[in-house]
């Protein structure tokens, strides 16, 4: 199911245009437009859900989590970030900072993170 005003439904369907570096049953992971580290990727979820909790209230939920993660590893790995390390991170709502309401997982990597996080 898509939602028509959503920026990640519209890249999903096409409609608007980004950098394809996987995709699978399950998600999408493409460059992020504004990126906030040398490397910084987002694996989108095929489908609209607006994060983990309401993924979790469907079916398969943790089946398709558990992809989005794997999906997010293999991206790492692709782009040769695991030697190093890298973070993935997954804002969720107001306070965690999501400001996409389509749930999505940052894979971001090539320079030292801090902790905490801003
Ligand atoms: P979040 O703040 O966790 O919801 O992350 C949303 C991310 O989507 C931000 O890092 C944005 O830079 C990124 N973003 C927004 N629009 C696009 C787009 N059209 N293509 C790629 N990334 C985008
Ligand atoms: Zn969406």
């Amino acid at each position: 199911m898509k939602d028509q005003t959503c920026i990640f439904c519209r890249i999903l369907k096409g409609e608007i245009a980004s950098r394809k570096i996987l995709e699978e049953m399950e998600g999408v992971a493409i460059h992020d437009v504004n990126p906030q580290a040398p490397f910084h990727a987002l694996v989108i979820s095929r489908n609209h859900v607006p994060d983990m909790a309401a993924l979790f209230e469907g079916d398969g939920g943790e089946q398709i989590a558990g992809k989005l993660m794997k999906m997010a590893v293999n991206v790492a790995q692709q782009a040769g970030l695991s030697p190093e390390g890298y973070r993935m991170v997954v804002n969720s709502g107001d306070n965690g900072g999501q400001t996409v309401g389509h749930l999505h997982v940052h894979v971001l990597g090539g320079r030292q993170m801090v902790w905490p996080p801003g």
